[in-house]
């Protein structure tokens, strides 16, 4: 069995302004069409069978809508093997009744992006909805490190990620693009040993240009050589790395292939391709909802 961790899905009839808005901020090409079917598809594809989606609020008025959206979009999981968590936004002003609301509804965590919210993840507005997902026993699974489509703006630094754990405690908080996109070293040397969870989107390999023109240089497009992945996979552990392609924005038979190249074990490789993702989720296999082969 195979779980991708990370993935977004838009509803049909914004998904290609969607994708349109977010392939001319980052000049690079998307693997699905975003839809949940482009989802599925993929899935199909790459032989994936559960994937999580992991929505944005990039305002505090999306996110009651976005939530709702998730709800429905679990209500079919178990014949699509796509399930969502919920969003947040740090200006949203009840956080505490609608993180209450996700965990009523089942949803199993929360998505934050401190760079598309605009605000450092150690700050007292996340801080807040830190504590009430580890008190609801909630996953957290942040952006972290770089953004393609905002160069240079930084708020999921790996010391603002440690100081919001110093400040929080123990949390099941994961750390998309192996702990902090294009800051691999930097989070490999100040993030592990705290239990944090890294997935493996969009680090290795390369960027795939959008042949949209953009000048890209050849150094700008490269992510991270195997030995490097391997490194960062060593230093969280393979047992705290959970597969992750962020699909649309990456593909998922593509990770999958980069994944397999690196030298880990069998057993590694399916804690990375699986059992982590159970474990963390507190499910049994049998439990999952997963995609209908055919
Ligand atoms: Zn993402």
């Amino acid at each position: 069995m195979i779980i991708d961790f990370h993935t977004h899905t838009f509803p049909d009839r914004i998904a290609s302004q969607a994708l349109d808005k977010l392939k001319s901020a980052s000049h690079t090409r998307p693997f699905s069409d975003g839809t949940v079917t482009g989802l599925q598809a993929s899935m199909q594809k790459a032989v994936i069978d559960m994937s999580l989606v992991m929505p944005v609020a990039t305002n505090f008025r999306q996110v009651e809508h976005v939530n709702d959206a998730s709800i429905l979009v679990n209500r079919e999981a178990g014949h699509t093997g796509i399930y969502s968590f919920g969003c947040m936004h740090p200006d949203f002003e009840r956080p505490k009744e609608e993180i209450a609301r996700l965990k009523n509804a089942g949803v199993k965590g929360v998505k934050l992006h401190p760079v598309y919210q605009g605000v450092d993840f150690d700050d007292a507005r996340y801080l807040r909805i830190l504590e009430i997902c580890q008190k609801l026993e909630l996953i957290v699974l942040i952006h972290a490190g770089d953004d393609i489509g905002f160069p240079g703006v930084i708020h999921a630094s790996a010391r603002m990620i440690l100081n919001a754990m110093r400040s929080v405690g123990p949390l099941r908080l994961v750390l998309a693009h192996m702990g902090g996109w294009r800051r691999w070293e930097e989070a490999a040397s100040l993030l592990p040993g705290m239990g944090l969870y890294i997935d493996t989107s969009i680090s290795m390999g390369c960027l795939t240009p959008g042949g949209d023109g953009y000048p890209w240089q050849e150094d700008e497009l490269a992510l991270m050589d195997d030995a490097r992945a391997l490194a960062v996979i060593r230093a969280f552990g393979a047992d705290h790395t959970l597969f992750g392609s962020d699909s649309p924005w990456g593909g998922q038979a593509e990770t999958l292939k980069a994944l397999d190249r690196l030298e880990l074990t069998e057993e590694e490789k399916k804690r990375i391709l699986c059992s982590n993702a159970l474990d963390l989720l507190g499910l049994r296999q049998e439990e999952c909802p997963v995609r209908e082969r055919n």
